[in-house]
C-alpha cells in the first residue's frame, strides 16, 4: 500500500508540474509585456497563487519522502553568515505589506563560524517556514530572528536558531498537535496546508536537533532549535552568476524535445528572449533522434515522459549513433516534471548532463546554457 501511495504521489506530482510549468512560464513572460495597472494587479495575484501551488507540490513531495525514509540531507560547505544575512534580507521584502505594524529584528551572533558543513537548502527551508508563519500569524508588534552559538563539542559547533513573534499564539491543546501532518488551527483565514511544521520538525530531527515551541495564546510564540555543524576552512567559493545581456546572441544550436504544446511554446519564447536564434523544435523522442542524427546540435533540451520513444530512450539512441559515427556528442539536459531525487539520479546516470525539474526558472535554464557555451568554446579552442 505504501509503494502504491508513493507511486500515486509521483504520478500526481508529475501531472500537476507539467501544466504548472506552463502557467508559471507564461506568467513570467506576461510580466515583461505592456500591462495596465489593473492587469498588473491581476498578474500579481496570479503569481501569488503560482507560488503557493508550487510550494504545496514541493511539500507533498517532501512529505512522501519523509514517510518513506527517503529524505536525505545533501551536505556541503557553505558560509553560514552570508546565508543567514541573505535570508534576513529576503524576509525584509516579505515584510513589505506589514512593515508599518511589525518590527523585524535580526540578531546574528558575531562569533558564528564563517564556513560550516551542512544542508543549507534544508536549513533555509526550515527557517523560511518559521519566519513566514511568524509573519502570517502576527498582526502587530515584533518578530525576532536570532542565531547564536550554544556550545562547541569536538569539531561540532551547535547553533541555536530562534524565531519569536508577538502574534496570535497557540493554545496548549493545539501545540500538542502542531507537528501532525495537515494540522491547522481552525477558524483562521490564513492560507496554508498544515505541512510546513511537520516537514520542518522532521528535517531538524535529521540534522540532529529538536524543534521546540513555546507559546501563549494572544501573546505570541517562539519556535527554536539547536543543531550541530562541522566548522570547516575548505570552502571552494560560490558560483558567480554574471548578468546576462539580453541583446547578446546565444550561438548555441539547440534542439528542443517537448510533447506538451504550452510548455513547448513557453520554452521557445524563453530561448528567443535569451537571444537563441538557432532553435529546432521536435515533439517526441523519435523525431528528436532522427533530427539529431541529421544535423549537429550543441545542446538538446529533452523532456523525459513522452509518448512513443521517451527522453531516456532517445538519449541512449542519440549517444549510440554519435559513438558509432565518431561524431561530437551534444550536451543533453533533461527538462522534466519528475522531481524525486532517485529519478533525477537515474537521469544523470543515464547520460543527462543536467536535470531541470519543472517548474524551473529562466535563470536556472540560462545558467546551464552559459555552461554549455563555455564547453563548446573550450572544445573549439582545443580543435584549433
Ligand atoms: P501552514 O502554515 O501551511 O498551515 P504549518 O505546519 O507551518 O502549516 O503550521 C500549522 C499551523 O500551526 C498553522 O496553520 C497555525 O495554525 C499554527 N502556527 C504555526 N506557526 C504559528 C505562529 N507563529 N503563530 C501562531 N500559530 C502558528
Amino acid at each position: 500500500a505504501n509503494n502504491a501511495k508513493s507511486q500515486f504521489l509521483a504520478t500526481i506530482s508529475h501531472e500537476i508540474r507539467t501544466p504548472l510549468n506552463g502557467i508559471i512560464g507564461i506568467t513570467d513572460l506576461l510580466r515583461e509585456s505592456k500591462l495596465d495597472e489593473e492587469q498588473q494587479k491581476l498578474l500579481r495575484n496570479l503569481s501569488k497563487s503560482n507560488t503557493f501551488l508550487h510550494s504545496l507540490i514541493n511539500n507533498v513531495l517532501d512529505l512522501s519522502q519523509i514517510e518513506n525514509d527517503k529524505l536525505i540531507l545533501q551536505e556541503s560547505a557553505f558560509s553560514m553568515k552570508r546565508e543567514l544575512n541573505n535570508l534576513a534580507e529576503v524576509m525584509g521584502y516579505n515584510f513589505q505589506e506589514k512593515k508599518e505594524k511589525i518590527n523585524f529584528i535580526v540578531s546574528l551572533d558575531d562569533s558564528l563560524p564563517e564556513y560550516v558543513v551542512g544542508d543549507v537548502v534544508r536549513l533555509k527551508q526550515v527557517l523560511l517556514n518559521l519566519l513566514n508563519n511568524a509573519i502570517k500569524f502576527t498582526e502587530k508588534g515584533q518578530i525576532w530572528f536570532s542565531a547564536t552559538i550554544s556550545k562547541t563539542k569536538g569539531v561540532s559547533t551547535y547553533i541555536r536558531f530562534e524565531v519569536k513573534d508577538t502574534g496570535i499564539g497557540i493554545t496548549d491543546v493545539d501545540r500538542l498537535m502542531l507537528f501532525e501532518k495537515f494540522y491547522r488551527v481552525e477558524n483562521f483565514e490564513q492560507e496554508g496546508t498544515g505541512l510546513g511544521l511537520t516537514i520542518a520538525n522532521n528535517i531538524i530531527k535529521l540534522m540532529g536537533g529538536k524543534l521546540e515551541v513555546q507559546s501563549e495564546e494572544g501573546k505570541g510564540s517562539t519556535f527554536s532549535f539547536e543543531v550541530p555543524f562541522e566548522v570547516t576552512n575548505h570552502f571552494v567559493g560560490d558560483v558567480v552568476i554574471e548578468d546576462h545581456d539580453p541583446q547578446e546572441v546565444c550561438p548555441l544550436k539547440i534542439l528542443v524535445v517537448e510533447d506538451n504544446d504550452v510548455n513547448r511554446m513557453v520554452l521557445q519564447k524563453v530561448l528567443n528572449k535569451c537571444g537563441c536564434r538557432n532553435v529546432t523544435v521536435t515533439v517526441n523522442g523519435l523525431e528528436a533522434y532522427e533530427t539529431a542524427c541529421d544535423r549537429p546540435f550543441d545542446l538538446i533540451l529533452m523532456d523525459i515522459n513522452m509518448p512513443g520513444m521517451n527522453g531516456l530512450e532517445a538519449t541512449a539512441k542519440i549517444t549510440q549513433h554519435m559513438q558509432e559515427h565518431n561524431l561530437p556528442m551534444p550536451v543533453i539536459g533533461a527538462l522534466t516534471a519528475n522531481a524525486f531525487k532517485h529519478e533525477i539520479e537515474e537521469y544523470l546516470d543515464k547520460g543527462m548532463a543536467f536535470v531541470l525539474s519543472k517548474p524551473y526558472t529562466q535563470e536556472e535554464l540560462q545558467g546551464h546554457m552559459r555552461s554549455v557555451q563555455e564547453q563548446v568554446k573550450a572544445r573549439q579552442q582545443e580543435a584549433h
